[in-house]
């Protein structure tokens, strides 16, 4: 997981793990082309089942991506708005869908939404469904996909408590396994929300560093403070020393706390 650091999307690289290991321990390490086993291994869910079962195995399964959404939606001028019409935009794949060759199929489908039927200006005149599209013959194909305004981000607060003893181990917290950053180990603190909580992870003199950490993840905006304390040798709690800790190793928010820490740190 350190080797992940940075990247994002921490339950996906989970999952990966689990799903190489559960291959190789339930099904003597050769991926399964059953869709409904697919579907019951860890981080595979409708969309990724479909797709290997497709593009993979041949199968006739429906692969709805954002560019599939895209064509379909112009194609027949759908009027629902996204998210609310993925399961219309998928039967409309679905019936599209042939028996033969439906992994080529696939492909192709996502293939004209990313090169052609591209969000901004289709290229409707080499489209080869540019005779059947609803939305090209209504000339407003550029209309679709309706979607559902977005309600703007919020934004919650936290402190980062960044300790270190004086054989320069620094005290972290793994992250729980499910959830935000799951996992990856971090700056303590309490859970962020609409303030700030103090809730230092050791009794220390904690003293208040200047700036603030922003940083934005998928569903919210997130300001974090900074507190810095010398720990006792004997502090109870998850040190990293000072020859194992790399900030490259964190995620990209508690690299960035370090970072805005470091210039403050005494040395
Ligand atoms: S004709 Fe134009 S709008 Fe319709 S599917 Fe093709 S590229 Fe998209």
């Amino acid at each position: 997981m350190a080797a992940w650091a940075g990247l994002g999307y921490y339950a996906r690289a989970r999952n990966l793990l689990k799903c190489a290991r559960a291959i190789v321990t339930d099904h003597s390490g050769i991926f399964p082309n059953d869709h409904a086993i697919l579907l019951k291994l860890p981080g595979i869910g409708p969309y990724t089942a479909a797709a290997v079962s497709s593009i993979a195995f041949d199968q006739p399964y429906t692969v709805l991506d954002g560019n599939v959404e895209r064509v379909m939606s112009r194609l027949y001028r759908v009027e629902t708005p996204l998210p609310a019409a993925k399961p219309e935009l998928t039967e409309l794949a679905a019936a599209l869908t042939p028996k033969q060759r439906p992994g080529d199929y696939a492909q192709a489908v996502m293939d004209l939404g990313a090169t052609i039927c591209t969000p901004k200006s289709p290229a409707c005149g080499i489209c080869p469904w540019m005779t059947y599209c609803d939305g090209r013959k209504a000339g407003d194909h550029a209309d679709f996909p309706k979607k559902t305004p977005k309600a703007p981000k919020p934004t919650r607060h936290g402190i980062a408590y960044i300790g270190r003893r004086a054989d320069g181990a620094w005290l972290m917290e793994r992250r729980p396994d499910k959830g935000l950053l799951g996992g990856m180990l971090g700056w303590p603190g309490a859970e962020w929300g609409d303030i700030a909580k103090e809730a230092a992870p050791v009794k220390a003199d904690w003293q208040v560093l200047p700036g603030e950490v922003r940083h934005t993840f998928t569903h919210f905006h997130l300001i974090l403070h900074l507190r810095y304390a010398d720990l006792p040798q004997d502090c109870p709690g998850l040190f990293i020393t000072k020859h194992k800790f790399s900030a490259s190793d964190l995620p990209t928010v508690m690299r960035k706390a370090f970072t805005m820490a470091h210039p403050h740190l005494p040395h």
